[in-house]
């Protein structure tokens, strides 16, 4: 299997490369050439397997320069359960007779990117090897909250790497906050920016497109990476528990082999439902994916309008993991929806860069409905959302699953689409505690509580565990406390880097 770029700039190369650059140095995102396909005879024998069987299936699909053996180890280094605090990494919670939702935040940092994070840097790692590198690798992280704790943990510690993490200063939760400020690890950097997330992977992605500044960086011994979902060794993982869930239903009983099935994936950089649509063209029976935003809903305009315009006011929400305004993933979709044209793509990222906008052909758009339906929720909506399935259902959502819910139940209501739904669950009620506990028992519950009373408060009336990466937070030393204006990103990568 080879990789190419999505803007037609670049030559194939393998996984372990494309892993290793983490996006194409002139601009573009690696794209396998060809989507391999698991026929429905494949797909039935791997009912019943483990959620690291299916991975073995799936990765080796893709990483083919990769030995069995050395997928097999990443698979075990990332999905055990010292890592994961269920034995099913993903366990299905049933809410009713056709709707399940998928838990993806059982992890060690409680969202669900640890399910990409937890065995990336196992590829990584070995990728270097595999091409052969002199230089200490550099991961350069753009985090709206949640990526920047779970690449830490991911990272923290391998040899011949280090990793610096750029958040928005004051746009995450505390919980998030304290999670990354309080990361150990000899090789781990975590600086707040004064801006918001698109200001921090705005910086990020300059630097990585900055052919001179690479050259500089590379004489000083240091080469970049990148651990977001630009990086195809993160959005690869993802695609296994879709197909672990479609399993697990029809090893349930509750759907019948070969029959479709809808999700919904609560989204921001559009990374976590483009690994959806990469199980569907291999063959996973979908029915819709329906991409669900908060208010700050480019997307939704996008899918409804052929026109994707980024000029416009950035809204803070209480799903801060979705605040996003330039979805970067987008990219690799349009890729496909558009038939692999990567001049069309160039042309349209670039109007993006230059004016903030641009639109797409009919016949993309007629490409991209026949499978992707989207819609939004606002703040009231989502909060509403979390309170009444707590009330009918005794099961409890944090925000972006929140909006997930909102959007399918809108769904229903406007197409009558019945179809067995699956719901990506993004993140631990636990992880976003303090917007929870308001839904649920009004303002008044959070006043004067600091973060980790409502932590206690939320278990309580939940009776669930505190998720156990949240819960010592608030005795751990903070060890990072860089603050710096969001031109001096470049400035900040130096001092740490020393050069
Ligand atoms: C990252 C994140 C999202 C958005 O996922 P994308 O892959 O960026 O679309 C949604 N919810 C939570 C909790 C997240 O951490």
């Amino acid at each position: 299997m080879k990789y190419i770029s999505t803007r037609n700039n670049y030559p194939r190369v393998d996984s372990a490369e494309a892993i290793k650059m983490g996006m194409v140095p002139s601009g573009g995102l690696f794209v396998p050439e060809e989507i391999p396909v698991i026929d429905n005879k494949r797909l039935a024998a791997l009912a019943g397997k483990s959620y690291g069987e299916v991975a073995r299936e799936i990765l080796g699909l893709y990483l083919t320069d990769y030995s069995p053996g050395e997928i097999d180890d990443c698979i075990a280094g990332a999905y055990n359960q010292e890592n994961f605090d269920h034995p099913d990494m993903a366990p299905l919670h049933k809410l009713d007779e056709g709707t399940y939702i998928l838990e993806l935040w059982h992890g060690p940092t409680a969202a669900f990117k640890d399910m990409a994070l937890q065995i990336m840097p196992h590829f990584l790692s070995r990728a270097v090897t595999k091409v052969g590198s002199d230089k200490e690798i550099v991961i350069l992280v753009a985090t709206s909250g949640d990526t920047g704790k779970a690449a830490l943990e991911g990272f923290k510690n391998v040899p011949g790497i280090k990793i610096i993490v750029f958040y928005p200063h004051e746009g995450v939760s505390k919980v998030q906050e304290l999670q990354m400020t309080t990361t150990d690890g000899d090789n781990t950097y975590v600086v707040a920016v004064r801006g918001n997330f698109d200001d921090c992977q705005n910086a990020v992605k300059e630097i990585f497109g900055d052919e001179e500044y690479n050259k500089f960086l590379a004489e000083k011994g240091y080469e970049l990476s990148s651990a977001n979902s630009i990086n195809w060794g993160r959005l690869l993982p993802q695609i296994v528990y879709y197909f672990w869930a479609y399993l697990d239903l029809v090893n349930k009983g509750a759907v019948e082999p070969g029959g479709k099935i809808n999700f919904v994936v609560p989204t921001g950089n559009f990374g976590n439902i483009l690994a959806a649509y990469y199980a569907y063209r291999m063959g996973l029976p979908v029915n819709k994916l329906i991409c669900a935003s908060n208010i700050n809903k480019v997307l939704t305009d996008f899918f409804n309008t052929g026109i994707y315009d980024r000029n416009r006011e950035f809204i803070k929400t209480a799903s801060p993991s979705m605040d996003i305004l330039i979805s970067s993933n987008l990219e690799r979709f349009l890729f496909e929806a558009a038939g692999h044209d990567g001049d069309k793509i160039r042309e349209w990222l670039g109007q993006l860069a230059s004016r903030g906008m641009f639109r797409v052909d009919r016949e993309t758009m007629d490409e991209i409905s026949r499978i992707l339906s989207a819609g939004y929720a606002g703040e009231e909506d989502t909060l509403w959302t979390i309170r009444e399935v707590f009330r009918r259902y005794g099961y409890i959502v944090d925000t972006h699953t929140a909006v997930g819910l909102k959007v399918y139940f809108d769904y229903v209501k406007q197409t009558g689409d019945r179809t067995f739904t699956v719901l990506d669950a993004t993140a631990s009620p636990f992880k976003f505690n303090r917007a929870v506990l308001e839904a649920v028992e009004g303002p008044g519950a959070v006043q004067g509580r600091d973060e980790f009373e409502t932590l206690r408060e939320l278990s309580r009336i939940t009776g669930m565990e505190i998720h156990p990466g949240l819960k010592a937070l608030d005795r751990k030393a903070v060890r990072h406390d860089r603050v710096i204006g969001k031109d001096e990103v470049k400035a900040a990568v130096e001092e740490i880097l020393g050069i």
